[in-house]
């Protein structure tokens, strides 16, 4: 069976001001111990799921693997290295696609050849917006012009496989600005894109603001949510001319380049999830990680498992997990399938969606409907009740 692999690095150099994941600004004297404490884990992983009710996924072979974050890249490249080295002593690998977060400041041409010598063979870098005023406004450290030059930066270290983000609904954004982001995305050709509708955590020092009120964050200058959702209907209009299949909500692809490891999120196959905060599911079995990274850090260097929640998919959870991940995809879900795999009678509501145009269904494939993107979860919402 196929194996993805997910690696948790929660370092980040600065708080962005819209976010409140469980990453932030630590000591780099962290850094190496968190890189140990990865290895360990991956090296004792069947001992450490035995110990604690979990099953082992039986003949795995690991073909993807993603280091996301927080920013990865801001890790020495000699301990990314042995992530990997650890992975392949540890597992059968048979390595397809090994992408790394990677932020356009921290790209070096001496760190873009470690990790080309590493294994990494794709790239996703969090590119926002092609405007400085709006990266500035939420904290990010580059500016437009480190994009340009971290992507020459990969193309001479041998990536042929780049996938750039960009949010729509930042601070100061506006049609114009909007446009321009994403003609100059286009003109660089990145083989993936992923463009996400701003999501502001409440207690975030921008969602504070917005709640409260102020100016320092720019929660004034936040476009409506029509603009926002005008902002990625035009995305999606100029992404398909332009030859990019739109395979996920979020996500296109030159023809070949959609992301194998996201795809098993969406299609509810296993992967293991390493370093604190990560997530692992093993086709009936979900978990996760102790967030704190120097707790996570120190539970595993005591030789246990830092596990914070631990679930069995039930029957019901499963059905679930299959339309509101599966219709994520633009290409939908087989409901034959679906319902005589989980003995499941969804004509009538999916009947109700179709009258109300939320959902296209051609008698084999049920999908969410083109316009619809933008309020998907209000279908799943409907289709699960
Ligand atoms: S948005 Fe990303 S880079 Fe910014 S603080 Fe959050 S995890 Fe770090």
């Amino acid at each position: 069976m196929r194996l993805g692999m997910y690696v948790q690095v929660p370092f980040c150099q600065t708080k962005c001001t819209y976010c409140n994941f469980h990453t932030g600004v630590f000591s780099r004297d962290l850094y190496t111990p968190y890189v140990d404490a990865v290895c360990r884990e991956v090296a004792e992983y069947p001992r450490l799921l035995r110990e604690s009710g979990i099953a082992v996924v039986p003949n795995a072979v690991v073909d993807t693997v993603y280091f996301g974050g927080g920013t990865p890249s801001l890790l020495d490249p000699k301990g990314l290295a042995e992530i990997l080295n650890a992975m392949r002593a540890g597992f059968e690998c048979k390595f397809e696609e090994v992408t790394l977060e990677a932020d356009p400041e921290t790209i070096t041409p001496e760190k873009a050849t470690a990790w080309r010598t590493a294994g990494f063979n794709r790239i996703s870098m969090g590119v926002q917006s092609f405007q400085d005023n709006e990266l500035k406004a939420t904290g990010r450290m580059h500016r437009c012009e480190d994009v340009s030059r971290a992507t020459d930066v990969l193309r001479e270290a041998g990536f042929h496989n780049v996938s750039f983000d960009l949010i729509a609904g930042l601070p100061h954004q506006t049609h114009d600005s909007w446009d321009e982001s994403v003609a100059r995305l286009l003109a660089m050709r990145p083989e993936h894109v992923s463009i996400y509708l701003m999501e502001i955590d409440e207690s975030s020092r921008l969602g504070l603001e917005v709640l409260t009120g102020g100016s320092r964050y720019s929660a004034s200058a936040l476009p409506d949510d029509d603009s926002m959702a005008a902002f990625y209907e035009r995305a999606c209009a100029r992404l398909a001319e332009a030859g990019y299949l739109h395979y996920e909500i979020s996500n296109w692809g030159l023809p070949g380049f959609e992301s194998r490891h996201n795809l098993k999120y969406w299609q509810r196959q296993p992967y293991c999830g390493f370093g604190a905060g990560a997530h692992s599911f093993n086709g009936r079995q979900r978990w996760a990680n102790a967030h704190d990274p120097a707790a996570y850090v120190a539970a595993i260097s005591q030789g246990k498992f830092p596990i914070e929640q631990l679930a069995e998919v039930s029957r019901d959870d499963a059905l679930e997990e299959e339309l509101f991940l599966g219709l994520r995809q633009l290409a939908g879900i087989d409901l034959a399938r679906i319902e005589s795999e989980y003995n499941a009678n969804l004509q009538p509501r999916v009947e109700e969606l179709r009258a109300q145009g939320l959902v296209e269904w051609d008698g084999t494939r049920l999908r969410l409907a083109p316009d619809r993107l933008t309020v998907s979860n209000e279908v799943f919402v409907n289709l699960l009740n």
